[in-house]
């Protein structure tokens, strides 16, 4: 009945909607307050007020047809021009609203590129571990998604897996900073490497492979740990941007994907670009949402929540012995599991109703992934559970 293609992909995934929802039904069971549910991305922080007035004040104040209609398939021209002259000033970029497309979230913006670029067998590279979408995406459209292994003490990419993933069918490089799952934030000198082989890899088969940097976590970045701005270090550069995690508005869908006209192929690329958010069936970016960002394009939602979170579970777990590299932005921590099988992992922490995504799921089997957008109080008192956890590992009481 349904595709095979499907068929066989449902099949192998890890779905972590699906552990998190199991998570709510311990909930039911224990009490909502009693389980641990670190399973999914979900914002925990409560949107800047700006958001809500500013959708208010366009529905009080602009023509309903308008607002409702349908707007341009790539997005408003006040928007869009707001965007660019936006990401100007802040990142010194020279984005025009022609390289400007508002998309539905990132997740469609990835979609649209994957339209614009693959032909079947194509491939994409990309940082391992990787957001879990990722190989659907590029599945969808017949592609084949390569990971390239990071370095496993610093999970920054590592040159040599990177070099060792190109082929002559690389059509582009799918990059994630700050990373999920990791919470990594890639430094400016992992980003010269990858730029450095990039342009040799080029140079080496004779046409453009771009890199297409994923970045709803940009501004989830603490401590003022600096995200490099990926276009100054490599000409072919696509910016996929959300506000998802930004401004906390994830079921709103809202973001961009910005291309400065420097880049080989400049008006082929918008145009397919273009067509492909409609024949997707995008039509376009949500028309209020658009418009919402002319007075909040430089809001954010309050980091400082998300870094108290992070300092509490990341001093926790590591005062105790666990494993883990300093996550710099997101908000996701990357434990090693206490034992070769994370998913036997998780299940043992389910005991102690501790609820956490396994590393396989993202192509980093071995760890576990820590989605700490919960309140600060929950992880908190999650502590304790982590100890028992770690003290039935250490008294035998499960084998390893
Ligand atoms: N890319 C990464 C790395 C993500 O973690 C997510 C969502 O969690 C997305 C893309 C999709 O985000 P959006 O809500 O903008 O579609």
């Amino acid at each position: 009945m349904v595709s095979k293609r499907m068929q066989q992909s449902l099949e192998s995934a890890i779905c972590i909607r699906d552990i998190f929802e199991e998570g709510k039904k311990l909930a039911a069971v224990y009490g909502k307050e009693n389980i641990f549910n670190f399973s999914i991305g979900n914002p925990s922080v409560a949107p800047p007020a700006i958001v809500n007035e500013a959708m208010k004040e366009i529905l009080d104040s602009e023509d309903p047809l308008t607002l409702h209609g349908y707007p341009a398939n790539v997005g408003h021209p006040d928007v869009r021009t707001h965007v660019a002259e936006y990401l100007n000033k802040k990142y010194k970029t020279g984005y025009t609203m022609d390289g400007i497309l508002m998309t539905s979230g990132a997740a469609s913006a990835i979609a649209i590129l994957c339209n614009t670029f693959l032909d079947r067998d194509d491939e994409v590279i990309t940082f391992a571990p990787y957001f879990w979408e990722y190989k659907s995406y590029v599945e969808s459209f017949y592609g084949k998604l390569v990971p390239a292994l990071c370095d496993q003490k610093t999970l920054q990419p590592n040159p040599d897996t990177f070099e060792a993933a190109f082929s002559p069918n690389t059509k582009f490089v799918l990059i994630n900073t700050p990373n999920n799952p990791t919470g990594a934030v890639y430094s400016e000198e992992s980003i010269q490497k990858v730029a450095e082989i990039l342009k040799r890899k080029e140079q080496e088969y004779g046409h453009p492979i771009y890199l297409i940097s994923d970045e709803p976590y940009r501004n989830l970045a603490y401590n003022g740990i600096p995200v490099p701005y990926l276009t100054h270090y490599y000409k072919n550069t696509i910016v996929v941007y959300s506000y998802s995690k930004t401004l906390s508005i994830p079921g709103e869908r809202i973001g961009y994907i910005a291309m400065e006209q420097t880049i080989d192929g400049f008006e082929e690329i918008v145009a397919t670009a273009t067509a492909s958010i409609r024949y997707l069936g995008y039509v376009n970016a949500p028309s209020l949402q658009q418009k919402m960002l002319l007075k909040c394009v430089d809001a954010s939602v309050d980091i400082s929540i998300y870094e108290k979170t992070r300092d509490v579970l990341y001093e926790g777990l590591t005062g105790m012995g666990y494993e883990c590299i300093h996550p710099d932005g997101a908000f996701y921590l990357f434990v090693k599991a206490l034992e070769e099988d994370d998913s036997r992992f998780c299940q043992e922490a389910k005991k102690e109703r501790i609820i956490m995504a396994p590393g396989s799921a993202f192509y980093g089997p071995g760890w576990v992934r820590i989605s700490y957008c919960v309140p600060f109080k929950v992880a908190k008192a999650s502590l304790p559970a982590f100890r028992h956890l770690k003290e039935r590992y250490e008294n035998g009481e499960i084998d390893s």
